[in-house]
């Protein structure tokens, strides 16, 4: 069979294999060029697999990795990575057990590398070319977000500090959609920095800088600002969407925050039931104290709270409870593929019930799989957002997404199993 004739294959040029094993790393090698690929890097460490990035150009479409290495090994190499602004698509292999792989697999997706499979070693062709096949679903994710983001450009505090008074943070809307329906519900609002020729910084890069450095209130306002009066705009076409707003936990021991989010409101005239609150669990859990009051302050105004990212803390049924919460939003990486494998499903079933005792609304993120998507229709999910419904984008694309989401309606709808004849 000529291989190399094959669409799939041409779609992968180059790529680095990481492994400490000269005998996998050939055997590795020697499939990826019967797959056709041309340019083949190798390293046995991590360390060697960051030096070669560091010296590399045009860097390899994507990289294979060995979990177990000694000295540097692959989960502390994708961690690296991350931080080091190098998003490049990762196939995890290994020999040990599947659970650990995917746990591998998670961690990497939760940090935003793309994760096209992890495999059981010794690799064999046709895993790796269902891999290779998923970097065209990669790329073309990629292409169309309607903008490039760039993770080379250098930030600091004060050109962070800058941007926000310029008004280089604008806000991009996400929608959040009824499960049963597919009808549109609300909108989550994520922070963008549009830096000069089209570059978007993305929040990962600057929210954390901005909670170190002292600049999260006015950048929170910022977002918030806009956002509200984005709400109210749509209220005033008739489309009244609720608003999720990301508060981060830095701002909670701020007596003055209550107000402060209540003159805004006011000042659009909307109603703090428009608005949600949204909260990492891990910063809930842990430290509460004077959180709590300002927590349970805008509860009482009437704000919707939601858990964020749950699943990734460790809090028991009694903290949250504690916390007057009216939603909870089960992280990505517990949805995420949960229509393949047992594991999530477990998790994910066991936080939608958690929920539903507590009364709380309960949203799933990063839904990307119509797989996934039935899924948690089955499991009485109430509402889904992710890259299945649509990206984050600007307002001003909204009116057509809606549009077109309309005539996707009838194949998102929930529809019971059909008693049997
Ligand atoms: P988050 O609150 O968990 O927001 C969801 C993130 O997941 C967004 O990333 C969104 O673009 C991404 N996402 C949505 N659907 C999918 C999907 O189907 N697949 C995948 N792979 N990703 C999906 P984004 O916009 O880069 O934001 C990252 C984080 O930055 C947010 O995570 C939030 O914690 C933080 N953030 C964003 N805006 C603000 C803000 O205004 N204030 C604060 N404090 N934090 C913010
Ligand atoms: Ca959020
Ligand atoms: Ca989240």
């Amino acid at each position: 069979m000529d291989m190399t004739a094959s669409p799939v294959i041409s779609r992968v040029a180059s790529l680095l294999v990481v492994d400490d094993s000269a005998v996998q790393r050939e055997h590795t090698v020697s499939l990826c060029r019967a797959l056709g690929v041309q340019l083949i890097y190798e390293a046995r460490s991590g360390q060697e697999a960051l030096d070669l990035f560091a010296m590399l150009v045009l860097r390899p479409d994507l990289l294979i990795v060995d979990l177990e290495m000694p000295g540097m090994d692959g989960i502390e190499l994708i961690q690296k990575l991350h931080q080091r602004g190098i998003m490049v698509p990762l196939i995890v292999a290994s020999g040990r057990e599947t659970a650990l792989i995917q746990s591998v697999e998670a961690l990497a997706s939760s940090l935003g590398l793309p994760v096209l499979g992890g495999l059981q070693k010794p690799l064999c062709m046709p895993d790796v070319l269902r891999a290779f096949d998923r970097l065209g679903h990669v790329a073309e994710a990629a292409r169309s977000g309607s903008v490039h983001f760039d993770p080379e450009t250098v930030i600091d505090a004060e050109r962070l500090s800058r941007a926000i008074a310029d008004g280089e943070i604008t806000v991009h809307y996400q929608p959040k959609v009824d499960m049963r329906t597919g009808i549109v519900r609300g909108v989550e609002a994520l922070a963008r920095w549009h830096q000069a020729e089209g570059i978007v910084v993305r929040p990962d890069r600057f929210v954390a800088l901005a909670e170190r450095e002292g600049l999260i209130h006015e950048l929170t306002l910022a977002v918030m600002a806009q956002a509200l009066a984005q709400a109210a705009e749509w209220n005033a076409r008739g489309l009244r969407l609720s608003m999720a707003i990301n508060l981060s936990p830095h701002l909670l021991d701020r007596p003055s925050l209550v107000e402060e989010i209540l003159a805004l409101v006011t000042r659009h005239d909307l109603s703090p039931e428009q608005i949600v609150l949204e909260i990492t669990e891990t910063s809930v859990v842990g430290y509460l104290g004077a959180a709590l009051g300002v927590l349970a302050r805008l509860r009482l105004k009437g704000f919707g709270l939601s858990i964020d990212d749950y699943g990734t803390g460790f809090s028991s049924m009694q903290q949250l409870a504690r916390i007057p919460f009216t939603e909870l939003k089960v992280d990505r990486s517990f949805v995420h593929g949960a229509h393949q494998r047992s594991n999530l499903r477990v998790i994910l079933r066991s936080a939608l019930d958690m929920a539903r005792q507590l009364n709380l609304v309960t949203v799933a993120e990063g839904i990307e799989l119509i797989g996934d998507w039935r899924l948690l229709q089955e499991f009485g999910c109430s509402i889904g957002q992710g890259y299945l419904i649509a990206r984050p984008m600007p307002a001003s694309q909204f009116p057509v997404w809606l549009k077109r989401h309309q005539s996707v309606l009838h194949d998102l709808r929930f529809v019971a199993d059909e008693p049997g004849p």
